[in-house]
């Protein structure tokens, strides 16, 4: 068995995933390691946004739940709902355990190798490549991505960590009796709680319900979650319950070394306003993969194109979503306010940016752009 790479990728997620196969296309020689063993579950929702689905290098039809091309946003604030609707899918359904398992079997069929059950101990960068402890030995390679989680080693040692905010999440996979439940709509629902949302999102035999908070504890979060599954008045015959963390970059830290890129939750590319997190997952890994194929081995320029791309198409899409946020989540009386007089061009305008029609950054940079964008929500006239 040999122990040098030329890219080692730690963790099988989307992210991790993403980045192997288009490592392993470009021939690079690559190996997976991934703590669990595979196929492994993965607390989500499973919502994956156009945007996202966009970025996949393969395609993922086999894995496909359901797709929604219709999706309803309640505002129980004003006790509203708005329905929006595109010639796209607005949300496809996955279940990450298959999702997941699917693009990791093509990063393998392309050529790169996976050791799963192999927990990741420590990396140590030095001269001329990084050496990579883990349960069962030590391997080394030219570069590291880092694509483990918040909670993985990649971002601790990097000291990451510590410019991540992580917000507890509910979800529980559902098995309902009520033959009647509109499983031809996925579901978001503001306002039943000041600082977060719920969302319903059918599988092809099961519903996934859960609970977002941007003030909360695990405690609180479990109640809410309670209330949120009463309100929805499901006749529950099986639930399986889990809770776990979102995480947000509040800090432009460690992102990257000269060998070691941190993506996806490993560096908190969540979207603060959504919770979104496997668009940005992906986009970041195979930004990560280009930056290696494109710098040719030059730890300079990769560690460069690699922060530029980060820079211009992830962090600043981040910076405006935890503003839409905060303006969203600290201020229910803004929401309220907002989303009663704007609701239906609020829900349009956030289906254009799941489709990856509109950026938040164009959207709010400017001021000419943000009055194109409050234009329709105060009635002006050019
Ligand atoms: C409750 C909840 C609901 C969500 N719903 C949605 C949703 O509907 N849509 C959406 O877009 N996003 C959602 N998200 C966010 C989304 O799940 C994450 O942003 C996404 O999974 C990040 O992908 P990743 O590849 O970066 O990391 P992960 O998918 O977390 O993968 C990291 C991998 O690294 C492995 N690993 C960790 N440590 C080590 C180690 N030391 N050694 C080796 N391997 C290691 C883990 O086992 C794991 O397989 C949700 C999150 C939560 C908590």
């Amino acid at each position: 068995m040999k122990n040098d790479f030329e890219v080692i990728v730690i963790g099988s997620g989307p992210s991790g995933s993403v980045a192997a196969i288009l490592l392993a296309k470009a021939g690079i020689d690559t190996l997976i390691i991934e703590r669990e063993k595979l196929p492994r579950h993965k607390t989500c929702g499973g919502g994956l946004v156009n945007r996202a689905r966009n970025y996949l290098p393969v395609n993922i039809q086999k894995v496909i739940h359901r797709e929604y091309f219709e999706v309803s946003i309640f505002d129980h604030q004003n006790n509203s709902e708005f329905i929006v609707r595109d010639s796209l899918p607005i949300i496809t359904m996955i279940l990450r355990e298959e999702f997941d398992n699917y693009l990791v079997r093509s990063a393998v069929e392309n050529g790169a190798g996976i050791f799963d059950d192999c927990k990741v101990l420590d990396i140590e960068e030095e001269e001329k490549n990084v050496r990579v402890e883990t349960e069962h030995g030590n391997y080394n390679a030219g570069f590291v991505i880092g694509a483990d989680g918040v909670y993985g080693i990649s971002s601790k040692v990097l000291g990451n960590r510590q410019n991540i905010k992580c917000l507890p999440a509910v979800e529980a996979e559902i098995e309902t009796a009520d033959s009647n439940y509109r499983t031809e709509i996925a579901r978001f629902d503001l306002g039943f709680f000041d600082h977060g949302y719920g969302w319903t999102f059918p599988k092809r035999d099961h519903l996934s319900v859960g609970v977002i908070a941007y003030k909360s504890n695990q405690e609180n979060l479990n109640k809410l979650f309670d209330e949120y599954a009463k309100k929805l008045s499901l006749n529950i015959l099986k639930i399986h319950k889990h809770g776990f963390v979102i995480p947000f970059i509040t800090k432009y830290g460690n992102i990257s070394t000269k060998r070691i890129l941190l993506t996806g939750d490993a560096a908190g590319f969540v979207d603060p306003l959504t919770g979104e997190g496997i668009g940005n997952a992906i986009l970041s890994g195979k930004f990560a993969a280009q930056s290696i194929i494109e710098g040719e081995l030059n730890v300079d320029s990769i560690q460069l194109s690699y922060r530029n791309k980060i820079k211009d198409d992830i962090l600043i899409e981040l910076k405006y979503s935890a503003f839409l946020a905060k303006l969203f989540y600290n201020h229910p009386a803004v929401r309220k306010f907002l989303l009663k007089k704007y609701g239906q061009q609020f829900s349009e305008i956030m289906t254009d940016v799941f489709a990856g029609n509109r950026k938040y950054s164009t959207l709010l940079k400017s001021p000419s752009n943000y009055l194109k964008l409050i234009k329709p929500l105060t009635g002006l006239t050019a």
